[in-house]
């Protein structure tokens, strides 16, 4: 096994250098970084868009594009007409540029996908099963899915930038870039981050809520937003926030972790040990538990059981009926004390319960969030599904090395690829 604090350097808590301390060098790859995720997160765009976006002349714009280029991530995809006739370059990432690797790792198995530069999904391997899984399983599962991938993949191996998992638990940066995974609602020991999961490539872990948001905030529902709540409701229930246009992570990257704040003091039991906890409300289990203890009925995944405790609900079943106001109550409750400390513009609600539950009801959400929020707040934010459905945990984590290579602003060294 390579050493442990190898490249991985997880991109997070990045400071920006001042101004004063910046170099001609790092202004250029600052400049290079910027175009370089301008062009990913828009999905392409023009050398006056770019200068427009970084504040830059056209000349500027035009040298970062040329550079680019030549590092073979981005490429010309034909042109438009411009007012005076010329034609104008339309400039994306160039897809087979790069790749990256995200994996959605659940209690129940791990989903590792392989991603283009343009974040388009190639290729995907899913190992796990029903029954709960432990550490040593998910490395092994982990381990395989990626043997599998690059057998299939071997000729786009070589560009590969490295691997991002979404993890159930909070994921603990130290100064020194090494991570731990702390699971404790899963009665996990801490776990460190291994980064011998395919031959050297680097390894960048992040909790899956925040991946999730990460995902939102490139692509989906929170695009755009400068304040904004992504919660992820399934089984464990986490939350990523968005302030002023950035993920926040907290002193060792695991803020947020909302599924554990307390909505009823000395409420239900919690997996994490603790009573009253969001978690112990309106995760799944939760949510199907008080179904079961009134006489609800159900089988088959949770998603079937769900959508059977809303489809008994809408039949006008009186229990259901209960059950899903109580669940929808208490996100409220949940939400609305998000609002008040963190005056979002939007929230997203996503994960295999929040989809559910929006589906068909995400005007009752955001009445019960309206409800417990401030009067003043209330109108503030707009509360929305997420875009991604069921694999926004692994998107959202392929993100990790691609924000790496962005930051490094070196995509010369990195991937210059046969063109
Ligand atoms: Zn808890």
């Amino acid at each position: 096994m390579t050493g442990y604090l190898r490249r991985v350097t997880p991109p997070v808590n990045r400071e920006p250098a001042s101004a004063e301390s910046l170099t001609v060098t790092d202004l250029r790859h600052r400049n290079r970084a910027a175009a370089l995720q301008f062009l990913i997160r828009q999905r392409e765009g023009t050398r006056a868009d770019i200068a427009r976006h970084g504040g830059l002349s056209t000349a500027a714009a035009g040298n970062i594009v040329a550079e680019l280029l030549a590092a073979g991530l981005v490429e010309e995809r034909g042109s438009r007409a411009s007012r005076g006739g010329r034609p104008i370059a339309i400039i994306g990432p160039r897809l087979e540029g790069a790749y990256a690797i995200g994996a959605d790792v659940g209690e129940r198995g791990v989903a590792v996908e392989l991603f283009d530069l343009g974040l388009n999904r190639v290729d995907r391997e899913f190992r796990g099963g029903a029954h709960q899984e432990t550490p040593p399983d998910i490395h092994r599962d982990l381990r395989e899915a990626l043997a599998a991938l690059r057998e299939r993949n071997e000729e786009r191996w070589e560009r590969v930038l490295g691997i991002g998992l979404g993890l159930p638990g909070v994921v603990e940066t130290a100064p020194d870039g090494t991570q731990t995974l702390y699971a404790q609602s899963l009665g996990w020991e801490p776990h460190p981050i291994p980064t011998d999961l395919s031959g050297d490539l680097p390894v960048f872990a992040e909790n899956g809520a925040k991946t999730q948001a990460r995902a939102e905030l490139w692509f989906g529902a929170a695009k755009g937003t400068q304040h904004a709540l992504v919660a992820l409701l399934g089984r464990g229930v986490g939350l990523g926030v968005i302030s002023d246009g950035e993920l926040a992570h907290g002193a060792f990257s695991s803020a947020t972790e909302w599924g554990h704040t307390k909505i009823r003091f000395d409420g239900a039991p919690c997996r994490c040990g603790d009573r009253g906890c969001v978690e112990a409300y309106v995760g799944a289990d939760a949510i199907l538990e008080s179904w079961r203890a009134v006489g609800g009925r159900f089988d088959g995944s949770g998603w079937t059981a769900l959508g059977s405790l809303l489809d008994a609900a809408d039949a006008g079943d009186a229990a259901a009926v209960q059950v899903v106001a109580d669940a929808i109550d208490a996100l409220g409750a949940a939400l609305g004390s998000m609002v008040n400390l963190l005056n979002p513009q939007r929230i997203v609600v996503g994960g295999w319960v929040g989809l559910r539950l929006t589906e068909s009801r995400a005007d009752e959400v955001l009445a019960a969030t309206r409800a417990r929020s401030l009067e003043r707040f209330a109108g503030q934010f707009e509360l929305l599904p997420a875009t991604f459905g069921g694999d926004t945990v692994a998107l959202g984590s392929a993100l990790l090395p691609i924000e790496q290579l962005i930051a490094q602003g070196r995509g010369t060294e990195l991937v210059a690829a046969p063109r």
